[in-house]
């Protein structure tokens, strides 16, 4: 494969990006001076180098713990369960949560392989069994798959000391927390549900 080509299937791997606009991208940046392809590489590189999952919440962080884990005005009895780091900026932009987060990773989907050991349940769990967790807010997205992920961890949770909540129903199903409008978002989440 030769350099362009290969850039192009590198592009069209990135979501909502289709060949076409790889196409478009990787011409226009044939296009600009040496350097600026140059800065945009490295800036890659390091984003690569630097940024690691958060080593108590599973955010993306630069330092660990992450700047929200190590806030001393947040508070630490309560957990939002989210499964992707984009979705933290979003429910603390939109809401007025100041608890701490849990990053699954993903959501459990065993049709594509994801079972519960590819998500950091384990290390949730654990966190819940250290103690002064007072809630758990299951965020996953309000689609199939973020159902059964929210239904697995409520079971793994059963019978221990806390309560178990998930936001209130009124998302648009098979929705994507990321694209759901803040209004409805903090509205889900201040009206959230008792399970079990
Ligand atoms: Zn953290």
């Amino acid at each position: 494969m030769n350099a362009i080509e290969e850039l192009i299937t590198e592009l069209a791997k990135l979501p909502g990006i289709g060949r076409k606009t790889a196409q478009r991208l990787t011409f226009h940046l044939l296009q600009q001076p040496p350097q600026q392809v140059e800065r945009l590489a490295s800036v890659l590189a390091s984003v690569g180098e630097r940024v690691r999952p958060c080593v108590d919440c599973g955010n993306l962080t630069e330092e660990q713990p992450c700047s929200i884990c190590r806030d001393p005005r947040r508070d630490r009895t309560l957990l939002c369960v989210v499964e992707e780091p984009s979705t933290v900026g979003v429910v603390d932009r939109s809401t007025d949560f100041r608890g701490h987060y849990h990053v699954l990773g993903g959501r459990l989907s065993p049709l594509d392989g994801v079972g519960p050991e590819a998500l950091r349940i384990d290390r949730l769990v654990q966190r819940v069994r250290e103690g002064g967790v007072r809630e758990v807010i299951l965020a996953t997205n309000p689609s199939m798959v973020g159902e059964v992920t929210a239904t697995y961890i409520q079971q793994q949770l059963a019978g221990m000391d806390v309560r178990v909540t998930r936001l209130a129903r009124g998302l648009p199903m098979g929705g994507d927390l990321e694209y759901v409008d803040g209004v409805t978002l903090a509205h889900a989440l201040f009206a959230r549900q008792d399970l079990g």
